[in-house]
Parts: C-alpha cells; structure tokens; sequence
C-alpha cells in the first residue's frame, strides 16, 4: 500500500503523515463545526469511551443503540435508536457519516457490504471484518499468510473430530466459526461422544476444530492501522483469563523477551495491512510453555485488551480508533510507566447492598490513583460493568516482579471491591489510610 509505514524499533514509535483532506460530508448539527461525524453501530461500553475520546477531539460520536439505557446511549445526544440487524436502522446512523465504525463484530457482513454499495466510508471494511466474524475464514487466511496459530480443520461431521482428535491428541476444541465471545461457543471436547452432543446443538451454525494449545499464558498485540497505512502498535500486554472471559491485564506483558515482544508487534501490524484493517486491531495471542506465540482470534475494534492505554498509554485506543477511521495521523502509544494493570469489574453474584456510588466513594479514600471507568450497566453476575486502571510508579521496573505483582494486587483489589464491596485483602476502612 501506498505511504506504507510501520512501527519500527521501539514500541510505539509511528511515521509517516500526509496533508489534511479535504472533508466534503459528514458534518452536522450538534457535531462541532466543520468536524467530520463517525458513526458507531452498537451502544455498549466500546461507543461510550470512544464518545469520551470524540469529546477531545471537538466531537461527538453517533450512535447505534437499541435502547436509551444502552452505555453509549446514556452519554452520545445523537442516537440513532434500532437494531444492527435493520438496514434502515444502519442506513440512518450511516446518513453523512465520515465513517461508521463498530462496537461489535455482529453486525451481518452482508448488511454491511449494502452500506459499502451505496457509498458508505465503512471502517473497517466487510472484506477485513469477515476476519474478526468467522473464525473459519480466519485461520484459513492465518496459514495462507504463514501466521503461526494451533493446527484447525473445519468440521463437517463428528468424524472430522474424531480423526482430528486422533492425530493431534485429545481434548480437542471445538469452535463455532461465528457468533461466540467471553468464551461462549468454544468446548474443551474429550470425545467422540461429546462432540456429537455439542455438534447437533448448532445444525445452523459451522464448526472448526483446533488442537489444544499447552498455554503458559494469554498475550494480546494491539495495532492501529489507518486509510494512508499508517500503522501503531502498543507494547505487548497479557491478557487473565478466567473462565474464558478477560479478568485482568498487564501492560506490557512481564518477562516476554524483547525480540518476541518486537516479533509480535510486527506481526500485529503486518496483519493489519495485510487484511487492509482501518482502526484498531487486536490479534490474542497464545504463549505456549515453548515460548512460541500463536494467533488465537482477532477483534477488529478497540478491545477490552487495551483498556489500560486509557491511563496508561501516550493515546487511548479509542482516541487511535478514531484517528484512524478519520484517516488523521496516528498517536504516540507509548506507554507512560513502568506498568499499568486493568482490572474488570464483573457484576457479582448478588449485588451488594452498598451503592455503587458508596462503594467508589470507599475506593478512593482507600486508593487516591485509581482510575475508574463505569459503563453505566445494571450488575449481573459476571457482566463486565467497568474496569480500574492502576498506573504503575514511575521508579518501578517491568522486571521487577515484586513491583509489577504490587500493581497487579492492587488493581485487582480495587475492582473486587466495586463488584463485591468486599476488601479482599481484609482491610479496615476506619483504620489508617492507604496512599499506594
Ligand atoms: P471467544 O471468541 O469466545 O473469545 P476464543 O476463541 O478466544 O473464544 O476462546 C476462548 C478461550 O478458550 C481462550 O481465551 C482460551 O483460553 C481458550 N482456548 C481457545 N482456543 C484454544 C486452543 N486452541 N487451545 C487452548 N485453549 C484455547
């Protein structure tokens, strides 16, 4: 691509700028004069902190929600109230747009492609998107491109499982191609047996199945990439999972040698120009007990992998996401501390009796640094309601493990405390204070 221009030696570093374009639609009422609109199809937490990144810009995000409690709903004045499967309700919020953008991958590829033909700036693309929608087609285009990632096959029938099981080892794990996330529509399958109960389940849905990976940890490489070919990538981060839903990030990922951490990176970027990604990207990652990193899936918006560059980063991936689908020059994403850790605050089995309000009211006499993000969401059990940045001290080191476990603890604490208002660690609130 043309002006193509990628992260080189360190992290963060970007080059490669081009004039201002002349911007000939997009601008309205109530969107700051003379700004172009991005218009964000789904109304969950992705669109509301994308609004607060808009709001620096001069902007104001248009949203597709489907109702006035939806996160972005309760923040964004222009929403567009329907559903992503309605092409009226997409052609609406598309109406001026200077890109329209997503919250979510679920959006029909097909409805997407008509916004396309009708002449609708889409970022990103159907053709790039169909990568973060079908795992199928994904690791089809992940060997095609010599990407490392777990052996796979596409699944017809259970003896598809069986011989797959049979050659690569068991458990195996069987994925529905498109539809799942958190972990939902991904099995752990010891047999024959299980797989046909899980395979006439979904008769309407395709299936893949992948050699279990002997994982040492979860790794995420979040990139940018914009129109001009600009690319941004942040440094390497791991990803907690618990039970198959993110928990916990740590930015960077510790103990990650600096040419694999510099090898992903450049992975990461070259997936995204290679697939012609506008936005940002995450690819998570597979660190096997060998050391090897292996693609696991790709998310094609901001992700809950980058919620530490709020806080923690030069520029917000929701800031980059923006840059990006307006095609402006790319932000420095270089991280301003030693570490950041992201905890996710999950709703608890039973909410608290104390207030959310009382409870961030404890956490801040307790904890003055940390960084809370609320998504404005009714608690249920383990739905992601918010996260808490801690940034780590600046004369801290990623090496030491003592200083970056301090952090960790911490930002766990802190986000176990407004799911449960429980102090885990057993601590007083009306003893002494606490200021690190
Ligand atoms: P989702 O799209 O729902 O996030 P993923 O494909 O990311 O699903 O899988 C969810 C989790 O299942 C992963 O984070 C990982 O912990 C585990 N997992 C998925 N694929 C494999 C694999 N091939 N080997 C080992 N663990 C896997």
């Amino acid at each position: 691509m043309d002006g193509e221009a990628v992260a080189s030696e360190a992290t963060g570093n970007v080059s490669g700028i081009k004039e201002p374009r002349a911007v000939s639609q997009g601008h309205g009422e109530g969107h700051g004069a003379r700004l172009p609109i991005v218009a964000m199809i789904g109304g969950g937490q992705l669109a509301r902190m994308t609004q607060q990144a808009a709001i620096a810009l001069g902007q104001s995000l248009r949203v597709l929600a489907e109702s006035p409690n939806d996160p972005a709903a309760q923040v964004c004045p222009d929403i567009v109230f329907g559903t992503h499967s309605d092409p009226a309700a997409l052609a609406a919020a598309a109406e001026g747009a200077a890109a329209v953008t997503f919250d979510h991958e679920q959006v029909p590829n097909d409805l997407i492609e008509a916004l396309v033909e009708r002449g609708v700036p889409v970022s990103p693309s159907p053709a790039a998107l169909v990568y973060a929608q079908d795992k199928l087609v994904m690791r089809r285009r992940m060997a095609s491109l010599n990407i490392a990632q777990p052996a796979f096959a596409q699944v017809d029938s259970v003896d598809d499982v069986t011989k797959f099981g049979d050659e690569h080892g068991w458990p195996v794990i069987l994925k529905a191609a498109t539809g799942g996330y958190d972990g939902r529509g991904v099995w752990f399958v010891d047999s024959t047996e299980e797989a046909a109960e899980i395979l006439a389940g979904g008769t309407d849905v395709e299936f893949l199945v992948e050699e279990r990976v002997d994982l040492k940890r979860e790794l995420s490489a979040l990139v940018a990439h914009s129109p001009f070919g600009q690319g941004a990538a942040w440094p390497i981060v791991e990803t907690v999972q618990v039970n198959g839903q993110c928990s916990v990030v740590i930015a960077p990922a510790a103990g990650l040698p600096d040419d694999v951490a510099l090898a992903a990176e450049e992975m990461g970027l070259r997936i995204a120009n290679e697939l012609d990604v506008v936005g940002v990207m995450a690819v998570e990652l597979f660190e096997t007990k060998s050391g090897e990193l292996l693609v696991n899936e790709l998310a094609m918006r901001p992700h809950n992998s980058g919620h530490w560059s709020m806080d923690g980063s030069r520029t917000s991936q929701f800031e980059q996401h923006l840059r990006a689908v307006l095609d402006y020059p790319l932000g420095d994403t270089r991280p301003i501390a030693p570490v950041t850790v992201m905890a996710n605050v999950l709703g608890a089995a039973e909410a608290p009796d104390m207030s959310m309000d009382e409870r961030i009211h404890h956490l801040f006499a307790r904890m003055p640094d940390a960084k809370v993000h609320m998504y404005g969401k009714s608690e249920r059990q383990d739905r992601k309601i918010g996260h808490v940045n801690i940034v780590g001290e600046a004369d801290g080191s990623l090496a030491d493990a003592e200083y970056v476990e301090a952090v960790r603890a911490r930002a766990e604490l802190a986000a176990k405390f407004l799911s449960t208002a429980v102090w885990t660690d057993g601590w007083d609130p009306h003893g002494e204070g606490e200021h690190k």
